[in-house]
């Protein structure tokens, strides 16, 4: 199959024939069809999250099932489905508590850059290839753990399904699940990306009444209003804290939501809402990055510092809810898939990525 591959840090991915393996017994061979860009793989490329080399990057996919291992119910051949990036085994310590994305199973593959039980399908037994998130999108074919797949209606567009696989039910979940936005609420979103539009988007639908949309860019505003919210304020040169402050009647905002991942925004939420509310911590920081909050506001204001993985939730029902609202046009998806490029093109849509370009670009095959 025709893969892209992560040599080195910091270099272009290398477009080549990749050998891919037959699905183990609980695996599937997914053919992917869209897969988006996202923030973790540019992450990952920079060498930022360290993935072991070589690997094949992408976790943010949507395709149609080829074939399943002996021991696969889950899905069949010609099954259209949503991969999600957080597998799970149904058994572990974390899954019983219903924590799935924290999986202890899928950890281990992941960091080890294998499927489960060190399990690896990509490449030759010579030249071994990692797997990124049990995914590893960015190629024709994927092997992934069954639990990866969840099954959509046929009508549902693959780029649609792809971005559902990751930036939407990152941003959804956070409102959702996390910060449990209730109407007539104030809000605040860090960082209009991929995440972030999601974030504003959910917090509409759940009726807040003040959302403001926060980022060091202007030309963000635009968008971010089309998305819902009602206000914008530029963290460079606007006091965010006490704006905040004012459309809340002095008291700050009842949830804050960062999508950048960066120490000094993650501080601005925790400064930003109101005591009793909620900070949930969405972007990713740098390893080593550490955050700084006064310490002595920690008991009395009773803020609530949330970290947000996958939406907090389960990812796979909320990709079942981000449907059912874009099926009953209430969750506006199609405007957020940008362009589409074969793979060839993908160390562009990397750039593209870097230079803040907002609308998703999905790398699509043409089968
Ligand atoms: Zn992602
Ligand atoms: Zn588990």
């Amino acid at each position: 199959m025709k893969a892209a591959v992560l040599y080195n840090y910091d270099e272009d991915l290398v477009i080549e024939e990749v050998p891919i393996g037959e699905p183990g017994d609980r695996e599937v061979l997914v053919r992917i069809i869209a897969t988006g860009v996202c923030h973790s793989d540019l992450s990952a490329a920079k060498g930022k999250s360290r993935p072991p080399l070589p690997i094949i990057l992408g976790h943010e996919a949507a395709g149609i099932v080829e074939r399943t291992g002996s021991a696969v119910s889950k899905v069949r051949k010609g099954d259209h489905v949503i991969l999600s990036w957080a597998p799970n085994c149904g058994e572990c310590f974390y899954c019983h508590k219903r924590l799935p994305t924290m999986c202890d199973t899928y950890g281990a593959a992941a960091g080890g850059g294998t499927l489960w039980n060190g399990a690896r399908r990509l490449g030759s037994a010579a030249k071994p290839i990692n797997h990124f998130t049990c995914l590893s999108s960015f190629a024709e074919l994927a092997v992934v753990p069954e639990s990866s797949c969840s099954k959509i209606e046929k009508d549902i567009p693959f780029e649609v399904a792809a971005l559902v696989g990751c930036a939407v039910t990152t941003g959804f979940g956070a409102v959702v699940n996390d910060a449990r936005v209730e109407p007539g609420e104030v809000v605040g979103v860090i960082g209009v990306g991929g995440v972030g539009i999601n974030a504003i988007h959910a917090a509409s639908i759940a009726g807040a009444e003040a959302i403001v949309a926060i980022d060091i860019n202007p030309e963000k505003e635009g968008v971010a209003r089309s998305f819902g919210a009602t206000h914008f304020l530029n963290s460079a040169t606007q006091d965010v804290a006490a704006e905040l402050k004012a459309l809340s009647r002095g008291r700050g905002a009842d949830s804050v939501i960062d999508c950048t991942g960066r120490p000094d925004a993650i501080a601005l939420a925790y400064d930003s809402a109101r005591p009793g509310g909620s900070v949930i911590s969405v972007g990713i920081a740098a390893k080593g990055e550490m955050v700084c909050l006064p310490a002595s506001t920690l008991p009395n204001t009773q803020k609530r510092v949330i970290g947000s993985n996958y939406g907090g939730g389960v990812p796979e029902r909320d990709f079942e809810r981000i449907l059912a609202l874009y099926c009953a046009g209430r969750l506006d998806l199609d405007r957020q898939v940008g362009k589409r490029v074969p793979l060839d093109e993908i160390n562009d849509a990397f750039r593209w990525l870097e230079q803040g370009v907002l609308a998703r670009t999905i790398v699509c095959f043409d089968h």
